[in-house]
């Protein structure tokens, strides 16, 4: 039947109305801001930027790769590698984001920069209320302003940023195991090197006696 859903819809709301004189379950509103509703463990709003340590800038995850910036379906994310390198979350000399924002005028939530990061470096965040006036760069994060650190990402998303986490450490330990194998080849081919070098012949002595 033409508008069955919008009488049912409207049924609902009335029933709620109704109801919430007599019954708290009813509810189904709070007195918003005074009153908040906990935000859900998945929800997500803007793009933010994780760094592991004290130093926002120096524990960035991000190396400035530009996938998310490639993959941003309304392109509101604008990146400049840096000149330098700097070492990263496993201690690999990286390249890092001289420049990062995000414009979240733009930004639709879709988390594709999310899904496609294969450094485990920008995350979704929950904060909604970033309401101002400033329409002409007000909404066009920095990196300063999208970095949160690891402990914050596992405020929000706790399950989620322990997954991470150990993802992370296994990646590491087998950096490190391939490290110490490589180093440890390394050494015996120089060992085996030095074993198999002809001694040098000894310089002939001084004729003994004479005339
Ligand atoms: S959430 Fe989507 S639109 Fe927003 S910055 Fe990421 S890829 Fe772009
Ligand atoms: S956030 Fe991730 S995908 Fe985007 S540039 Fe940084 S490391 Fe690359």
């Amino acid at each position: 039947m033409l508008g069955e859903g919008i009488v049912k819809g409207m049924l609902e709301t009335a029933k709620n109305f109704a109801g919430s004189f007599v019954s708290e379950e009813r509810l189904t509103t709070v007195e918003y801001p005074e009153q908040r509703i906990p935000t859900a463990e998945d929800a997500r709003v803007f793009p933010f930027l994780v760094y592991d340590g004290p130093d926002w800038e120096a524990g960035l995850r991000c190396v400035a790769c530009q996938i998310c910036e490639k993959g941003c379906p309304p392109k509101c994310i604008y990146i400049e590698k840096s000149k330098d390198k700097k070492p990263d979350y496993v201690g690999k000399m990286q390249i890092y984001p001289a420049r990062f924002d995000i414009d979240v005028s733009v930004c639709m939530s879709c988390q594709i920069c999310v899904e496609v990061c294969p450094f485990e470096a920008i995350k979704m965040n929950t904060e909604f209320e970033l309401a101002t006036g400033d329409r002409f760069g007000g909404l066009l994060l920095d990196r300063h302003k999208l970095a949160r650190s690891n402990e914050y990402y596992h405020s929000i998303h706790p399950t989620e940023a322990a997954e991470v986490d150990a993802r992370l450490a296994e990646e590491k330990a087998k950096v490190e195991a391939k490290a110490k194998a490589a180093a440890e080849a390394a050494a015996a081919k120089a060992a085996a090197a030095a074993a198999a070098k002809p001694e040098a012949p000894k310089s002939e002595s001084p004729a003994a006696g004479g005339d």
